[in-house]
Parts: C-alpha cells; sequence; structure tokens
C-alpha cells in the first residue's frame, strides 16, 4: 500500500464511525460527558424579580431625594417572600435574594440608611431600579442553553443544574483498551536487563484517551508472537472494547505480527503507512464492533498518531460535535528546511512573539526522544512537500494539552 496522506487516513478512520448510544447519568456524574439532544432551561432564573444587596425595597418616588423617612412594614429574606404590598412612605427591610415585594422597585442598601426602630432613614437618593435583579437576566424558560453534541464543564453543571435538570443524556463513553506490544518491554519501577527498556508510551496513551472522557483498559504487554498478541486482542473485545489501541510491532516485516494477530482474529484492514512524521507505519482497521489503530512502538509517534486519530476517534464516539481539532496560527522561530512527501508535525515551543505566537522546533525531532516531547508546547505542522520556510513566516500549530 502506497502512503496515505494523513487528512484521507483520519477520513476513513471516521468513516463509519458513529456517535455511541444514550444513557442517563445523575448531574453529579455528568463532568466531561456529551450531551445527546439540546437543553432547554425548564424554569426562569431568576424566577421573580430579587434584591441584588441587603438593604431596603422601597419605591423610587420615595427615595429620589435624600433624608426621606419611611415606614418599615415587613421583612423579605431569600426563601421567605414577603405577603404584603410596599405603599407610598413605605419600606421593607430586605436581603440578598430576597422577593421583591409588590409596589417595591428599588432596593437602598443598608449602608446608606439608618433605623429609628420601625422607622427608615433614606440618607442617600437612589434611582429606580437600583440594586433588583429583574426576573429572567439570566435565562428565561424554553431557553436553548447548552446543544447537543457538547461536552459538558463544571460551568455547565452548575447550568444544568440552575435550568432544573437533576440527570442529563449523554452518550456512553467509549471504551478504549491499550496494548504494549515487544518482547524488551518490561513495566515501569522493574530493573531492566540488557536489551530490555521501559514500557512507556501506553501512559501517555492511556492519560490522552481518559481525558478524552474515554473508559480505558489497560491490556499491558503482548510478547512479540502472534497468539500472545491475539490472545490480548480477545481480552479487549470481550471487555467490549470500542476501540482497541495497539502500540509497536510496526517496523518493517516485524508490523505483519501485530496484523497477523489481528487477521487471526478477523481484522478487516482499511489502510497501514501514513504519509506522517513521525508514524508511517501506523495503521487501522475493523474487527466486528471495534475499531482498531496501529500506532508505532516509538514513543513519539505512538503519542503524535493518538493525537491525531485516536482523538478524533473517541470524540466521534463520544457524540462530540467538535472532532477535528482547528490548527491555529503562529510564527516561525526558526529556518525550516523543504519538507519531503511525508506531513511532519514538529514538537515545537511556544512563546510570545510581537505578531503572536511563536512556535520553534525542538533541535531533536527523532521519534524516540520523549524528554523533547514533554518539554513541547504544540506539534508545528508541515504539509507535505512544503518549501522552506524562513523564521519569522507564517505556520500552523495544534497546541498540546498541559
Ligand atoms: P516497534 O514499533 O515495535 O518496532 O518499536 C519501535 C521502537 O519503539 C523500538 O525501539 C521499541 O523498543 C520502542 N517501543 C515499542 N513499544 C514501546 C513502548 N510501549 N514504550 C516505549 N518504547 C517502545
Ligand atoms: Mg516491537
Amino acid at each position: 500500500m502506497a502512503l496515505m496522506p494523513v487528512a484521507e487516513a483520519l477520513q476513513r478512520v471516521l468513516a463509519d464511525a458513529r456517535a455511541l448510544a444514550a444513557e442517563t447519568v445523575a448531574l453529579n456524574d455528568a463532568h466531561g460527558r456529551v450531551l445527546t439532544e439540546d437543553l432547554a432551561a425548564l424554569r426562569t432564573q431568576p424566577p421573580a424579580a430579587v434584591s441584588a444587596m441587603d438593604g431596603y425595597a422601597v419605591r423610587a418616588a420615595d427615595v429620589a431625594q435624600a433624608a426621606v423617612k419611611l415606614a418599615l412594614i415587613g421583612e423579605v429574606a431569600a426563601g421567605h417572600p414577603f405577603e404584603g404590598e410596599v405603599k407610598a412612605g413605605q419600606a421593607a427591610r430586605i436581603f440578598t435574594g430576597g422577593v421583591m415585594p409588590a409596589g417595591a422597585d428599588t432596593v437602598v442598601i443598608q449602608e446608606l440608611t439608618t433605623r429609628e426602630g420601625d422607622t427608615v432613614i433614606i440618607q442617600k437618593a437612589t434611582s429606580k431600579g437600583r440594586n433588583v435583579r429583574d426576573r429572567g437576566i439570566d435565562f428565561t424558560q424554553g431557553q436553548p442553553l447548552l446543544r447537543k453534541g457538547h461536552r459538558l464543564t463544571d460551568r455547565d453543571l452548575m447550568l444544568a443544574a440552575a435550568m432544573n435538570y437533576p440527570i442529563l443524556s449523554v452518550h456512553r463513553r467509549p471504551k478504549v483498551a491499550v496494548l504494549g506490544t515487544g518482547d524488551e518491554l518490561v513495566a515501569p519501577g522493574s530493573t531492566p536487563t540488557a536489551g530490555e527498556i521501559v514500557y512507556s508510551n501506553g501512559f501517555a496513551l492511556m492519560a490522552m484517551a481518559r481525558s478524552e472522557g474515554a473508559e480505558v483498559n489497560d491490556l499491558g504487554i503482548a510478547p512479540d508472537r502472534v497468539e500472545g498478541i491475539a490472545t490480548a486482542v480477545r481480552r479487549a473485545r470481550d471487555w467490549g472494547a470500542d476501540i482497541l489501541l495497539t502500540s509497536g510491532g510496526a517496523s518493517v516485516g516485524e508490523h505483519d505480527l501485530v496484523q497477523r494477530a489481528l487477521a487471526t482474529e478477523g481484522l478487516s484492514l482499511t489502510f497501514w503507512r501514513v504519509a506522517l512524521r513521525p508514524g508511517r507505519p501506523m495503521m487501522h482497521g475493523r474487527l466486528g464492533g471495534m475499531q482498531v489503530l496501529g500506532v508505532p512502538g516509538n514513543p513519539v509517534s505512538s503519542y503524535v498518531c493518538a493525537f491525531l486519530f485516536l482523538v478524533p476517534l473517541i470524540r466521534r464516539l463520544a457524540g462530540r460535535d467538535d472532532v477535528e481539532r482547528i490548527p491555529e496560527p503562529a510564527r516561525l522561530g526558526r529556518d525550516l528546511p523543504a519538507n519531503d512527501e511525508r506531513a511532519d508535525y514538529m514538537r515545537a515551543t511556544l512563546s510570545a512573539g510581537p505578531d503572536g505566537p511563536v512556535a520553534t522546533p525542538l533541535p531533536a525531532q527523532d521519534s524516540s526522544l520523549m524528554a523533547p516531547l514533554a518539554k513541547a508546547d504544540c506539534l508545528l505542522i508541515r504539509e507535505a512537500n512544503a518549501p522552506a520556510a524562513s523564521s519569522g513566516s507564517p505556520c500552523v500549530i495544534l497546541k498540546l494539552a498541559l
């Protein structure tokens, strides 16, 4: 197979990926979940005009000048409305959140008053409507406020609660099984013997999937043997994975191993090899209802491939309406040579420049280097066959998560 352009590869990955079924969750469990439908307010907020301050509810006409005396006729606290009406020459004691009594249209803050028994003396003229929050200034019943496909933030939960939703309909979370492959891999904290290295890439891939709202199953490390890999693939399927993400076994010749194991389990291959650096030996296929992404083992390659393909796939399954990330403009921090036929996602740092952000590719771009990847702020995109570009010229970036 020829190298496939990144955009086409992504299109194929997303081609028949559909948002997962709806389920109902309590508001407290809805953070980071994606709404299956538009939400309209079930009530008006505030439901009535209320005081914004502690003070006295009065008629504006009575407080057009200072030094007036008004007769106190009652008290209104939040949750305890006052049944009576404030008439000319009268005032009601009121506290923040208290419903404005009939007749009153203005609140004089207590700092501008003095009290003499059942009389309040207004020391300063106050204009009509001061310190009053009108009914519905936040939102009104029926107003659509949260949209289908939106991933709920902490603030959205506050709003949904105020809209009077105790439960929400959200898409099921995508289930992502993550498998490392390689005879050389040992778990962090081990004492590697000669030729062994520490399994590292999966920790970023799993964290990335989780932060996109996926449920993750850590399948650990499979050895470089078809049967071992196939066993892990079956575990993913038995768990009900929506996505199986494998890493490693991607070198020429060796890649057959992961693909062969997947083939024995019934993989239908979509593509293998993308015009991408790092990450050329990336593959995608389907195994029953499970999407399979096979990313290379080199840590930076695995990360870039997951960033470019796993994240949008999770977002699509999660029902999000913002599946693809839009590259942002920046300026180049150093000269770059012409690019070859593979799109390059260079690890770069960001700094502030006179014309906006400046992206400077780190000097070491080898796909095995984890220290520069951790230091990078963004991926600087060099399109396939891009001409040489000089420092200061426009470029596009994808910011990495903090
Ligand atoms: P592979 O894709 O299996 O040919 O691996 C390419 C390179 O990445 C080799 O140097 C592997 O040792 C290394 N590698 C593979 N898997 C991992 C992993 N899970 N964590 C860290 N390095 C890995
Ligand atoms: Mg390997």
